[in-house]
C-alpha cells in the first residue's frame, strides 16, 4: 500500500518557525490522537478490538483520565481488563507450571515477559508512531521535489536532538552516498548553528539574572529556557 502523504501538515510545521519542526507535529498530534481515542471511535467494533488488545500507557491513561469522557474510558479499560483477566489463566498457569524449574532463577518467566509486553503496549502511541512514520515519509517526499519546501527546511531553526538524529538516520537509510552527504551539508551546519543561537539566548536569560541587567531587554531570551529544554530533550512545557 502506497504510504498517505501528509504535505500540508508538514508545510505547516515548518512554517511555525519553532525549535523543531517535528515537536510540533507531535504536539499538533499528541491532541488529534486522543480527540480521535475519545470521540465516536471507541464504539467502533474494529477500534474496540485494537483498545481491547493494546490497552493504553500511564501517559495516555493520565490524558484520558482527565479529558472527561468518562464513560468512554470506562468502556475501554472494562474490556481490556477482562481480556487481561482472561490472558493471566493462560500465563498464570505457565508461570506456575512444575515444567519450569522453580529453583532456577530465570528473569523471562511468562508473567514478566507478558507484563513487559502490555506496559510497553498503547494504541495512542500506536497510532502516533504510523502517523510520524507518514509525516517522515511526506519530508523526504517534500525534500526530494519540492524547492520551496527545501528553503523552509534552510531557513528553520533546525531540530530537537531526538528528531535531529531521526532526520541523519532516515535519510542515511533513504539516500544513496551523493544525496546523503548533500543532506546532511545542509541539516548538519542548521543544527550547529542554532545549538549555539539558543546557547547565546540563555547565556543571556542567566545574566539577565544579575542586577546589573535587569534593566538591559530580554532580546530573545525570555522563553529561551523552555526552547532550549525542547532541543535537547524535545520536551513541549506548557
Ligand atoms: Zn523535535
Ligand atoms: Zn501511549
Amino acid at each position: 500500500m502506497k504510504e498517505k502523504i501528509y504535505t500540508i501538515p508538514v508545510n505547516e510545521a515548518f512554517e511555525k518557525e519553532g525549535e523543531c519542526a517535528f515537536c510540533e507535529l507531535v504536539k499538533k498530534l499528541d491532541k488529534e490522537v486522543l480527540d480521535y481515542v475519545l470521540g465516536p471511535s471507541y464504539m467502533e467494533e474494529d477500534v474496540r478490538e485494537e483498545t481491547d488488545k493494546h490497552g493504553f500507557c500511564k501517559y495516555h491513561y493520565d490524558k484520558m483520565y482527565k479529558a472527561q469522557n468518562r464513560l468512554g474510558v470506562a468502556l475501554m479499560v472494562s474490556t481490556h481488563l477482562k481480556k487481561i483477566n482472561k490472558d493471566l489463566d493462560e500465563v498464570l498457569k505457565n508461570e506456575l507450571s512444575e515444567k519450569k524449574g522453580i529453583f532456577k532463577k530465570e528473569l523471562n518467566t511468562p508473567l514478566f515477559d507478558y507484563y513487559e509486553t502490555l506496559s510497553s503496549d498503547c494504541y495512542a502511541c500506536k497510532r502516533m508512531e504510523n502517523r510520524m512514520n507518514s509525516y517522515i515519509e511526506t519530508f523526504f517526499y517534500l525534500w526530494k521535489r519540492e524547492e520551496d519546501f527545501r528553503s523552509k527546511v534552510r531557513n528553520s531553526k533546525g531540530f530537537c536532538l531526538e528528531h535531529f538524529t531521526m532526520l541523519i538516520t532516515e535519510a542515511r537509510k533513504r539516500m544513496n552516498n551523493t544525496d546523503f552527504q548533500e543532506f546532511a551539508e545542509v541539516i548538519v551546519p542548521i543544527q550547529k548553528q542554532n545549538l549555539s543561537r539558543i546557547d547565546e539566548e540563555l547565556d543571556w536569560f542567566i545574566q539577565k539574572f544579575d542586577y546589573r541587567f535587569k534593566d538591559e531587554p530580554w532580546k530573545n531570551s525570555k522563553d529561551s529556557l523552555e526552547r532550549a529544554i525542547l532541543k535537547i530533550s524535545s520536551t513541549v512545557l506548557e
